[in-house]
Order: structure tokens, then sequence, then C-alpha cells
């Protein structure tokens, strides 16, 4: 019996054997998901716009033994969102465990100071990008046997107003909402969705605003745990909304933020 109640929790607790996509792998919260993905196990395939980082990075998985393969795409192209998903159904043999989207992007600027070309940028990059490739997903993910998620990369930023953020904040909150219509949608094919809102997380693309809010916050720090976050902290809720522990989750927006969001005043 008590070998039964083993094998149960090691179920509910492994994600040996899946596959996943993590868009934008080389960095920041991508790079922490992909290697705590491949650490549990998971056959992962990643990518990026630039192709020395990328090497590098599967260089170094590969020397750890971890099972992570990718290749360059730029996510804002429908093309390369295109060609990058052939290769990942080629790879897994038509059938995918896990979609994470990532990758996004600003600039960021004063409302008014947006160019046609910002925008469209931002808007390819960080919405259209996750819903084209959902799109391109879906059939690998029905095909994997009623065991698939879905996760968003959106933002704090997509629920509360940030400096100089409009347009990114606006993709970031239709992804909290694209995230309830692909789990609404595709419950019935046993696929999950979920988003996940980081707060003040280091990264590199963060760190130039995160650098600034120190020196002028100073002890006045905005975050109610003291600290801004680390990659890894979003990595671990990544793998956990993917687990078949986290089976009747879905449609569900969850930030992690260290606080951040629950505060009237900081
Ligand atoms: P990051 O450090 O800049 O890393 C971004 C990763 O995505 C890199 O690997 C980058 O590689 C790749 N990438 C960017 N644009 C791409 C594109 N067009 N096509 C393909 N890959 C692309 O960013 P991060 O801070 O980890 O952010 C990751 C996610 O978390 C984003 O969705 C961001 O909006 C969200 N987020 C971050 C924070 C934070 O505080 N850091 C807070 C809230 C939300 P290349 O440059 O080589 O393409």
């Amino acid at each position: 019996m008590a070998g039964g109640a083993d094998d149960e929790i090691e179920k509910r607790w492994s994600l040996r054997g899946r596959s996943a996509l993590v868009t934008g792998g080389t960095k920041g919260i991508g790079h922490a998901i992909v290697e705590e993905l491949a650490s549990l196990g998971v056959k992962v395939y990643t990518c990026a716009r630039n192709e020395a980082e990328l090497h590098a990075c599967l260089k170094r998985w590969e020397s750890m033994n971890l099972s992570v393969t990718g290749s360059v795409c730029d996510v804002s192209s429908r093309s390369q969102r295109e060609e990058l998903m052939e290769k990942v159904s080629s790879l897994f043999q038509g059938k995918l465990h896990i979609f994470i989207n990532n990758a996004a992007g600003g600039p960021f600027k004063k409302v008014v100071e947006y160019t046609e070309e910002d925008y469209s940028l931002i808007m390819a990059t960080n919405l259209e990008a996750a819903f084209h490739l959902s799109q391109l997903c879906y059939p690998l993910l029905k095909a994997s046997g009623r065991q698939a998620a879905v996760l968003l990369v959106s933002s704090l930023a997509g629920q509360l107003a940030a400096p100089l953020s409009s347009v990114y904040s606006a993709t970031k909150g239709a992804l909290n909402q694209l995230t309830r219509n692909l789990a609404y949608e595709w419950a019935q094919d046993g696929i999950r969705a979920n988003c996940i809102a980081p707060g003040l997380i280091k990264t590199p693309f963060a760190d130039p605003y995160l650098g600034k809010l120190e020196e002028e916050k100073g002890l006045s720090f905005p975050v109610p745990l003291g600290r801004f976050g680390e990659p890894v902290e979003i990595a671990s809720l990544a793998a956990f909304l993917c687990l078949p522990a986290a089976s009747y989750i879905t449609g569900q927006v969850i930030c992690v933020d260290g606080g951040l969001s629950m505060c009237l005043i900081n």
C-alpha cells in the first residue's frame, strides 16, 4: 500500500519526460524557467534573437546534462514563429506538454512619444506572438493526452500603472484576459492555461529601472518583502503550474511580487 501512495505522489509531483517550448530562454526569467524545467527532467526547446547568446546557453546546459535545444527566432515575426513551430513539432513528434510564452519587450516611452513602429513592434512581440504561438501549439498540446499546460508571462504592469509603459502594460493586461479565454476554450481538450504576473524581478531587462528605483526610494523601498525578486522565484511557480499537482488550476493570473500588489501605500 505504501508503495502505491508513493507512486501517486511521484506522479503528481513529476514532470519527467515531458516536452516544453519556452520563448526567450537565454536571459532573466526565461533562462531560469528553462533551467528549472530541464532540471526536473523536461525536454525543453527555447529561442531568442541573439545567436551567440543562445549558443553559449545551449553549450552550458549541455555541460550540465540538461536536455535543452533551441534556435534563433524573433517572435515578433509571423514567418519565424511558423518556422519555430515546425522545428518544435518535428523534434517532439507532433506533441507538446508545455508552452510558456515568456519573451517580451519595449520600448518604454511617454504616451505622446510612441511612434507607429514602436506600437506595432510591442504589440507583435508581446501580444500577437502569444496569441499566434498558442494557436500553433494547440494541435501539439491537444495531442499530448489531456495533460498539457500553457503559461503566459504577463506583468504586474498589466494590472497597475507604471512609468513609461502604456503600450507594454496594455499588452500585459491583454495577456491576462487571453489566459482566461484559452483556459475556457481548451478546458475540454485537457489543456490548462494560467498566467504569471511578475513584480520587480532582477533581470537584464529590469536592472536599469530597478537600479534607478533603489537610488530614488532608498529606505522607503516599495516591496513589502524588502527586496526585488529573483528569476528563479518565477521559475518555481512556472514549474508548479505545469505539474499534475496543479491539475485543477486553470484560467488564473498569479502575481509573484513580494507583496507589492497588495499595498495601498508603499
Ligand atoms: P530579459 O532579461 O530581457 O530576457 C528576455 C528574453 O527574451 C531574452 O532571452 C531575450 O533574448 C528574449 N527575447 C526578447 N525579445 C524577443 C523576441 N522578439 N523574440 C525572441 N526572443 C526574445 O527579460 P525578463 O525580465 O526576463 O522578462 C521576461 C518576461 O517577464 C517578459 O515577458 C517580461 O515582460 C516579464 N516581466 C519581467 C519583469 C521583471 O521585473 N524583470 C516584471 C514583469 C514582467 P534576445 O534579446 O536575444 O532576443
